[in-house]
């Protein structure tokens, strides 16, 4: 047996209490599971569940699944791992209106993708909470029988204002003192299409004086004529959600079910029903606990699905995997790995208190992850030609000289990328100043100073390769540099003999004009200005970053050539890329800046 790293040891947390404590008292330790979820009597049939623990993550399918949900996915899934347990996906497919096929597919692939296989195998098949419909009604009606729950007739208004409020108990409808017989018959008809959508609904008979609200005779069934995607026209009648949830997680044998803290105020019901449900013999003891935990604020980012399907359908994202949408599929296509992400989930916790995580955290996981092993390159942003005027009585006029780099400098075992060094090469504009400024160690031309006196050129390195004296550039009629000029200084190519003999303030990077390849590079920046979008019912459209995508020809090293999409590279002093999960192809190079190499931002 390994002992556990440092790294391997996870910070504790309130979960993780909450579970080690279950596994020492046993709590869970009687659990039968019959191999597939089901009533007291399928689970009855079963062995010792050899899961210690099961937890679960379950989607709506009405939308794709953002950082958001990667929390939960990595808490629900990552707890489960480390206690020897299963998650199981389950599509939590009740609402008949909401849910859309073409989610399920891209839900799977994201969690796969995140890392994570469901229900015990790599092949399962995810559950869907509409098979349990069946025991639903089932559920219902045992609850009816037993003077649990009624029909009520009450109009949606009435309902609401006997409802009360926190400072006034609710008044019971005329409705509540109906035998269980008369509620049976009623229900039924709900059922059988007898009655219109809305004309009643099925509520649990508990408390109308609760200070809980949502323990006044909650609503558990209405009518709804609705084709859903699983069960067709089959039914009629659907079951609310806070009906639904207790008992997807009971049949499917839930140990303990992680929400997000708005749900804290539904548990005392969720606990009522399965109490209920076990007494009447239909589910087994001991039923799953619900535990809560903070949702995910993230700044600069927003993870209301709604809204994220509003960014896509008003066009102003280019769909839902724009590299800009917190989106699974947009954070792949950004250059976000699942090691990124799960580093993440672990370094902000979960915790019982809302608060905001500054997205420079999510920057930070992936940059760090990035570091370790991205090949590194060299790429020309924003190109501008540097003649090397004495290249041609040095070297001989279109000679070529050969320079390597390291793949990565603290892998050795990665190789050197191969590149050429000739008389032009690619710089960056930005490493240009004709009147530099204070403190700019880069390329300037020679000067004279206040008195008169003449100053050199600067001299800098181009990395990798010689060291060079800038002697001046030209320039079109509109007065911008079109050239910049330079003299290689002998004897200086980086890793001959006394190259570092001539000591250089800066260093830039460079491709030649001779092997250069030319990409298309997507430089992304926030989504959004204002660290709170939507905060206070603000119309987050107006706050868009108008410069969150700009869009530059490169010139790329050669050894990029055989870049693959989904490829990531450090591109030296620059930042992070990816090429391009969609449009980068050979013959047509497309990277995406994933992350800068520093934190630009509140600085
Ligand atoms: P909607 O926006 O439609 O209300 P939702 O964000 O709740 O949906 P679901 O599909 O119901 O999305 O979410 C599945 C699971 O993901 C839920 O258990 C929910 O608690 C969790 N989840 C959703 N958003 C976040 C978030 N921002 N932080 C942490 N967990 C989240
Ligand atoms: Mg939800």
């Amino acid at each position: 047996m390994s002992l556990p790293t440092p790294e391997t040891i996870k910070p504790s947390n309130f979960l993780r209490q909450i579970i080690e404590h279950d596994l020492a008292a046993g709590t869970y330790a009687s659990r039968r599971w019959a191999g597939s979820p089901g009533d007291a009597a399928h689970h009855a049939q079963g062995e010792l569940d050899p899961a210690k623990i099961r937890t679960r993550f379950p989607p709506e399918p009405n939308g794709y699944l953002h950082i958001g949900h990667a929390k939960s996915i990595c808490l629900n899934f990552g707890l489960a791992r480390d206690y020897d347990g299963i998650c199981h996906l389950r599509f939590d497919d009740t609402n008949p209106e909401k849910e859309d096929i073409e989610f399920v597919n891209t839900i799977m692939n994201s969690v796969r993708w995140l890392g994570f296989e469901w229900n015990g195998t790599s092949d399962a098949k995810p559950y869907q909470a509409s098979d349990y419909f069946d025991f639903m009604y089932r559920a219902a009606e045992y609850l009816i029988e037993a003077g649990h729950a009624y029909v009520d007739e009450q109009t949606v208004e009435e309902i609401r204002i006997n409802r009360g409020d926190f400072g006034k108990p609710g008044v019971d409808s005329p409705f509540r003192a109906r035998t269980p017989a008369e509620n049976l018959t009623r229900f039924r008809e709900m059922r059988d299409g007898h009655h219109e959508d809305g004309a009643m609904v099925l509520r649990a008979r508990i408390d109308m004086a609760s200070p809980n609200i949502n323990l006044r005779d909650p609503a558990i069934y209405r009518i709804r004529r609705a084709t859903h995607h699983n069960t067709g026209d089959k039914w009629c009648i659907y079951p609310m959600y806070a009906y639904a949830h207790p008992i997807e997680d009971a049949l499917e044998s839930i140990t303990h079910s992680i929400c997000t803290l708005e749900f804290e105020d539904q548990r005392p019901f969720y606990d009522w029903l399965l109490e209920r449900l076990i007494e009447g013999g239909l589910l087994s003891a001991p039923p799953p606990r619900q535990y809560e935990f903070a949702r995910l604020n993230l700044t600069y980012v927003i993870t209301s699905k709604r809204k994220l399907a509003q960014l896509v359908y008003d066009n102003k994202v280019d769909g839902w995997d724009d590299p800009r949408m917190p989106t699974i599929v947009g954070l792949r296509r950004r250059g976000y790995t699942p090691e990124a992400i799960q580093l993440f989930a672990e370094r902000i916790g979960v915790t019982k208190s809302d608060s905001w995580i500054d997205y420079s955290t999510l920057e930070g996981c992936l940059r760090e992850t990035l570091d370790v092993s991205t090949p590194r390159a060299m790429a020309v942003l924003d190109p501008v030609k540097l003649v090397l005027g004495n290249w041609g009585e040095l070297m001989g006029k279109d000679a070529l000289d050969d320079c390597s780099a390291p793949v990565h400098p603290h892998i050795p075992e990665l190789g050197r990328r191969q590149f050429k060094i000739g008389k032009e090469v690619w710089i960056d504009r930005s490493d240009f100043m004709e009147q530099p400024v204070k403190g700019f160690f880069r390329m300037f031309p020679p000067r004279t100073d206040a008195s008169g006196a003449a100053l050199p050129g600067s001299k800098v390195r181009l990395k990798y390769g010689h060291v060079i004296e800038c002697t001046g550039c030209s320039k079109n009629a509109a007065g911008e540099v079109i050239e910049v000029h330079a003299n290689v200084l002998p004897d200086t190519k980086s890793g001959t003999p006394g190259s570092d003999a001539v000591k250089v303030k800066g260093v830039i990077t460079w491709v030649a004009v001779a092997d250069g390849l030319s990409a298309e590079v997507r430089l992304y920046d926030r989504l959004f200005l204002d660290a709170q979008p939507d905060a206070g019912g603000r119309d987050f459209i107006e706050d868009l970053n108008p410069n969150s995508l700009k869009v530059v020809q490169a010139i790329v090293e050669p050894s990029l050539a055989s870049a693959r999409a989904d490829d990531k590279f450090q591109f030296e002093r620059h930042g992070y890329f990816v090429a391009d999960g969609v449009d980068h192809k050979a013959g047509k190079m497309v990277f995406n800046l994933a992350v800068g190499l520093r934190d630009g931002w509140g600085k």
